[in-house]
């Protein structure tokens, strides 16, 4: 009887047993989860794969978002500066409600091209190697720094696209051709060109100009979509490759994915260089008609002018 009791309580065992190791096999750990590369980020985190501009009211008000996380991913040697990253977060903050903004840096290996372009290059670069996303009340960013420059560049022709935007999360800087260009201005350190670049794009994510933030007073230029006809405004229509004339633009976009912007390096250039040799900050400040408009939107009222 003791015998037949002992055998059953071990067969219990070896089945109990039996059943949860398939239930572990069956339901794995979180670890296993973040140690699976999602299949498709734009099925997995479609709010991330949106038009240009149309998360400017999340990024701005807290009303769906509290936190910015904001992914630097960059090529080997074409790490953002420092005070870039400063001066990038503090831009942030002026406009902005969010209560934490943090940076995280993802170094990557050269894509080995000679130049990018948005739909062969670019977009499934980002599809390949981005990690942040959203994440409950945490809006993800994503701005990749790369090797190299746009294509349809032409130095000797003073083409040169220094950034672009082209998702409602997601923007481009050359960072190649952003040391390339504050190389040949003696004036010029990589952080202004780099800062410069960063915050008219990210301009553009917060819907300036009429690109989902709606211009509370009309100024945006009539020649250069989405962009500011005052002078001087960080996101001016000359900072822009526009017009019917020769630009890069057309070559970038060429495909389905479009940039709502390419920031002309040659245009900003001169700008910056004219307010050093005035004595001001070299990367110009939104001027009061876009901080109204980001404003009325849900963003921070600016008081410092
Ligand atoms: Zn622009
Ligand atoms: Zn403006």
């Amino acid at each position: 009887m003791k015998k037949s009791v002992i055998l059953f309580l071990s067969l219990f065992l070896i089945v109990f047993l039996a059943c949860s190791k398939s239930a572990s096999d069956d339901n794995p750990t979180p670890d296993d989860d973040q140690s699976q590369v999602p299949q498709n980020p734009q099925q997995l985190f479609p709010a991330n794969f949106r038009a240009t501009g149309s998360s400017a009211n999340d990024i701005l008000s807290n009303t769906n978002f509290d936190n910015l996380k904001i992914e630097i991913a960059y090529v080997t040697g074409f790490r953002p500066t420092q005070a870039a990253m400063d001066q990038f977060q503090d831009f942030l903050r002026r406009f902005t409600f969010k209560g934490t903004i943090e940076l995280i840096f993802n170094e990557l290996p050269s894509p080995n091209k000679e130049s990018l372009n948005l739909n062969d290059d670019i977009g499934p670069l980002e599809i390949e190697n981005r990690t942040v996303y959203n994440d409950g009340r945490t809006l993800g960013i994503y701005i990749y720094f790369a090797d190299a420059p746009s294509e349809g560049d032409d130095l000797d022709e003073g083409l040169v696209t220094l950034g672009a935007v082209y998702r409602n999360t997601s923007m481009i800087i050359f960072e190649k051709t952003v040391k390339t260009l504050a190389d040949r201005a003696n004036s010029l350190e990589d952080e202004d060109v780099e800062i410069a670049t960063l915050n008219h794009e990210f301009g553009h994510l917060m819907g300036l100009v009429n690109l989902g933030t709606d211009a509370v007073n009309d100024h945006e230029d009539t020649d250069s979509d989405n962009h500011c006809n005052v002078d001087p405004c960080l996101m001016r229509a000359e900072l822009e490759f526009g017009g019917a004339g020769k630009s890069p633009l057309q070559t970038l976009s060429k495909g389905d994915l479009h940039s709502s912007c390419t920031l002309d390096g040659m245009g900003l250039l001169k700008q910056m260089e004219a307010n050093v040799s005035r004595g001001a900050a070299a990367a110009p400040d939104l001027d009061a008609e876009c901080q109204l408009d980001l404003e009325t939107n849900g963003g921070r009222p600016n008081t410092n002018g």
